[in-house]
């Protein structure tokens, strides 16, 4: 938490012109308003540090994937189009959602769980993104006359500490000595409904089932009055009200009723994310008796998740047997052919696992997981050319993925390339915004006697612009003292 203030506060000292008193020169921002660009880094700065520090972050490509395609396919419905939008999973069983300034949306894996279809988690996603569109969060901090890019930054940390523990958010906002973060934390009841309201104008342009909305609200204000002063943690930002649902269903009632089927992805990130959730015996024995009685919604969820739950207890065997249940289903996902390589990879089969993968890049040459998941197995299988070839390739066209740079790295290291290495590296480090370990990375390639004088040249300019970004960070960073 205390680092995540920190950055967002060097940030602040980074992006604004020191004043005389040392805080930063408002402009714009003093006539509340705040420039999109400026929220854009607040956010950015703040999901770099959750990535690097957050426990619960969920480091996985096709939970964060399938998000990012939901929640894309609504931002997409968007009339004026002048926002980006970037969504991750935090594990955490609570239920919540939260937008941070910029477009980055927050989803704990407790709200994925519990929603009970496609179009009930789309709902929050929607709500989410029109807190955005809408810059609420700017707006909230411009009302309180606060006017000022600290205020909004100690915002983002609280929101982030306030997640599942609202104690955090106390402490979080002494820190940040904004006052008045503990009252910002609730959205106003006009944000609420403004949110409502184009969450679910976006919900239907994106084709999803709008009385979903009301059902997955009215369900979460049921487990509010369950838990009482413990409700979940989206009531406690997002207050819910009577008259909150009851304008939804009013809405909502003039519509022709549509029945929209879950996706095969939703089903799966579900029985994922539950089969890595809780004991895994009981997992096991839930899912044989969905299985045996058949009470299923998805007969290859269930399948999936069991192979899932069996693999946490080691049980191979249970696992293949899923699998093959799976592929008997005729079942076409990128999340199988990742579970049948894993299922290789776990008794030493590399090239089983190779084998399988490739065929499934040839199928979904888009999805990322799939890509992530082939050049590990090469690794793993000791074929490093081909894992940097592929690597190569595959960065040429994803210029800023990070993960798929540190791959490249590891695979050049396999080739015993220390220059291409640390080069990669580097740039693995400057996508993530960590300018120190990039430069000590492209110097290690330099003193590397491996690599043509084109490619040293290379190195060189991007080791200047690197200096040259963290001499300008560090003197204003003095300034500001
Ligand atoms: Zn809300």
């Amino acid at each position: 938490m205390r680092l995540l203030l920190l950055s967002l506060t060097l940030l602040l000292a980074l992006t604004q012109p020191a004043q005389a008193d040392g805080l930063p020169d408002l402009g714009e921002a003093a006539q509340g308003d705040f420039s999109p660009a400026l929220e854009k880094k607040i956010g950015e700065a703040a999901l770099r540090d959750i990535r690097l520090h957050e426990p619960a972050y969920l480091d996985d490509p096709e939970v964060n994937g399938y998000l990012n395609r939901i929640g894309h396919n609504l931002a997409n419905q968007i009339e004026i189009k002048n926002q980006d939008f970037e969504f991750f999973a935090l594990r955490d069983s609570t239920l919540n959602a939260f937008a941070m300034p910029g477009g980055y949306i927050g989803v704990h894996t407790g709200l994925i769980t519990a929603a009970q279809s496609e179009s009930e988690l789309a709902s929050v996603l929607a709500h989410e993104i029109s807190h955005v569109t809408q810059r609420h969060l700017a707006r909230m901090v411009a009302q309180q006359n606060q006017g000022q890019w600290v205020a909004l930054a100690a915002l983002v940390a609280a929101i982030v500490a306030a997640r599942s523990n609202p104690d955090a958010a106390a402490g979080a906002a002494l820190a940040g000595q904004a006052s008045v973060i503990q009252n910002q934390l609730n959205y106003s009841r006009d944000f609420e409904r403004e949110a409502d309201r184009m969450g679910l104008q976006l919900m239907e342009k994106s084709g999803y089932d709008i009385r979903s909305m009301a059902v997955f609200f009215e369900r979460l204000q049921k487990f509010g009055r369950l838990y009482e002063n413990n409700a979940p943690s989206y009531l406690r930002t997002h207050p819910m009200t009577t008259e909150r649902i009851a304008d939804m269903a009013s809405r909502i009632q003039l519509r022709p009723y549509r029945q929209v089927p879950d996706s095969l992805a939703f089903t799966l990130v579900r029985a994922k994310l539950q089969a890595a959730d809780g004991v895994a015996e009981d997992m096991v024995t839930d899912l044989e008796t969905q299985l045996r009685e058949r009470k299923f919604k998805s007969e290859a969820a269930a399948r999936y998740g069991l192979a899932r739950a069996w693999l946490r207890v080691k049980n191979q065997k249970g696992a293949e047997t899923q699998l093959a249940e799976l592929r008997r289903l005729k079942v076409s996902s990128p999340m199988i052919e990742t579970l049948a390589a894993e299922l290789r990879t776990r008794i030493n089969d590399h090239t089983g696992a190779i084998r399988i993968l490739g065929d499934a890049y040839a199928r979904f040459p888009e999805d990322r997981a799939i890509a992530y998941a082939y050049v590990e197995a090469l690794l793993a299988g000791q074929q490093a050319d081909e894992a940097a070839k592929f690597a190569t390739d595959d960065v040429a066209g994803h210029t800023t993925d990070f993960h798929m740079r540190a791959l490249q790295a590891k695979a050049y290291a396999m080739q015993g390339k220390p220059f291409h290495q640390h080069w990669a590296q580097g740039e693995a480090y400057a996508l993530q915004g960590q300018l120190m370990p990039a430069i000590e990375q492209l110097q290690l390639a330099q003193k590397s006697p491996e690599g043509d004088f084109y490619e040293h040249s290379q190195v060189d300019a991007r080791l200047r612009a690197l200096k040259a970004q963290q001499m300008e960070e560090m003197k204003e960073e003095r300034q500001q003292r």
